[in-house]
């Protein structure tokens, strides 16, 4: 008679623990900050919770924008999404607003450029495009250079 009942019970239980390994390991590197989805092996996530030093030129809630470590222009700036996302083709449309936000702020950084204030913007999307960090980010690059220390996005 235990044995009818224990058989079941083992079988609700080796279940309960694979469904528990499987959750944990598909999100194993997903880390929440200030209810912010970053990766815990990702440069950009590191910048963006202030793990790994940047010279941090604007940020919000959502958005922040930091020198390229290697500029090729006056003004080089990277505008991220703090929120993890690989590339554009990654992005879900609950980030359609965010992406929005990233465009945003390179207007908000053109407007306080000194004249011309003329500005590129460019997204390399995959290794073969030249993507080297796979955090979403827009490259902004202008001959340029800011009218303010503590320019506003
Ligand atoms: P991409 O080749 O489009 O992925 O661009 C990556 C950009 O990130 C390049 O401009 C790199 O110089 C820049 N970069 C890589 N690591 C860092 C870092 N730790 N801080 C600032 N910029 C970085
Ligand atoms: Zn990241």
């Amino acid at each position: 008679m235990k044995l009818v009942y224990s058989i079941p019970v083992l079988l609700i239980l080796i279940v309960s623990l694979v469904t528990i390994k499987n959750c944990r390991s598909s999100n194993d590197s997903v880390v929440f900050k200030k209810n912010i989805a970053t990766t815990s092996d990702c440069v950009f996530c590191k910048i963006a919770t202030h793990l790994e030093p940047a010279k941090v030129i604007a940020g919000n809630d959502d958005v922040i924008v930091f020198e390229s470590i290697h500029p090729r222009y006056p003004s080089h700036w990277l505008i991220i999404p703090k929120k993890h996302i690989t590339d554009l083709k990654s992005a879900q449309p609950e980030d359609t607003l965010l992406l929005g936000k990233l465009l945003a702020a390179a207007g908000a950084l053109g407007r306080q450029l000194e004249s011309p204030g003329a500005f590129n913007i460019q997204i390399n999307e995959g290794a073969q495009a030249g993507q080297t960090v796979f955090h979403l980010h827009l490259h902004f690059y202008s001959q340029s250079k800011l009218t303010t220390q503590s320019p506003k996005i």
